[in-house]
C-alpha cells in the first residue's frame, strides 16, 4: 500500500520511473514526486446538549457506517474553507469551528489503491441551517457522548478512538 506503489512509468513522458524510498523520479525528463498523506477535514458538530452529529456514508469505502461529516481538502484550499464547504455539502449546515480536536493518520480504501490520509478534526457549532443529509451522506443522526454507535458501526479506524477519547468514554 502506498501512493506510489506500482508506479512504473513517468506520467509526463512515459519513460521508466526510478522508485526510491517513498519517491519516484524520471531520469529522462526530471519529473519527481514524493509520496504523501492526503489532507482531509472533519467536524464533531455538537448541539446545546453536547450531542454529536454523525453522518452515515452513502458510498464506498465503508458505505453504511457512521462517519464524522467532512472530506478531502482541495488543491490550494485552506483547511477551514474545506471544513465549511464539506459541512454545507453533506449536512446543509453553516458551522463555526471551535476547539481543535487533533490530527489522525489513517488509510482510505483497501488494497493497492488505498491511500494514506491525514485527518484534521475540529469541534463545531451550528450557526445556520437545519441538518439535511446530502452528497455522500444517506442519513444524519445526533448521538449523546455516552451512547455513541459501537465501533463496528463507525467508519475507518481513526474515528472510533478519536471520537471516544474526545467524548471521554474510552
Ligand atoms: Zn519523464
Amino acid at each position: 500500500m502506498g501512493m506510489l506503489t506500482g508506479w512504473r512509468h513517468c506520467p509526463l513522458c512515459a519513460s521508466a520511473l526510478e522508485q526510491r524510498e517513498g519517491r519516484v523520479r524520471c531520469a529522462e525528463c526530471g519529473f519527481a514526486l514524493y509520496a504523501h498523506s492526503v489532507p482531509a477535514v472533519a467536524a464533531y458538530v455538537v448541539d446545546d446538549d453536547r450531542q454529536v452529529l454523525l453522518a452515515r456514508r452513502a458510498r464506498e469505502p465503508d458505505a453504511g457506517l457512521w462517519d464524522a461529516p467532512g472530506g478531502f481538502v482541495e488543491e490550494g484550499e485552506d483547511a477551514l474553507e474545506a471544513l465549511h464547504r464539506e459541512l454545507l455539502e453533506e449536512t446543509g449546515l453553516t458551522v463555526e469551528p471551535g476547539a481543535f480536536v487533533g490530527t489522525f493518520v489513517d488509510t482510505y480504501g483497501d488494497g493497492p489503491d488505498a491511500i494514506s490520509v491525514l485527518n484534521l478534526v475540529w469541534e463545531a457549532a451550528i450557526v445556520a441551517g437545519d441538518p439535511v443529509a446530502s452528497d455522500d451522506v444517506s442519513e444524519l443522526g445526533w448521538f449523546p457522548p455516552d451512547a455513541l454507535p459501537p465501533d463496528t458501526d463507525l467508519a475507518f479506524r481513526w474515528l472510533a478512538r478519536s471520537l471516544r477519547a474526545w467524548a471521554g468514554t474510552t
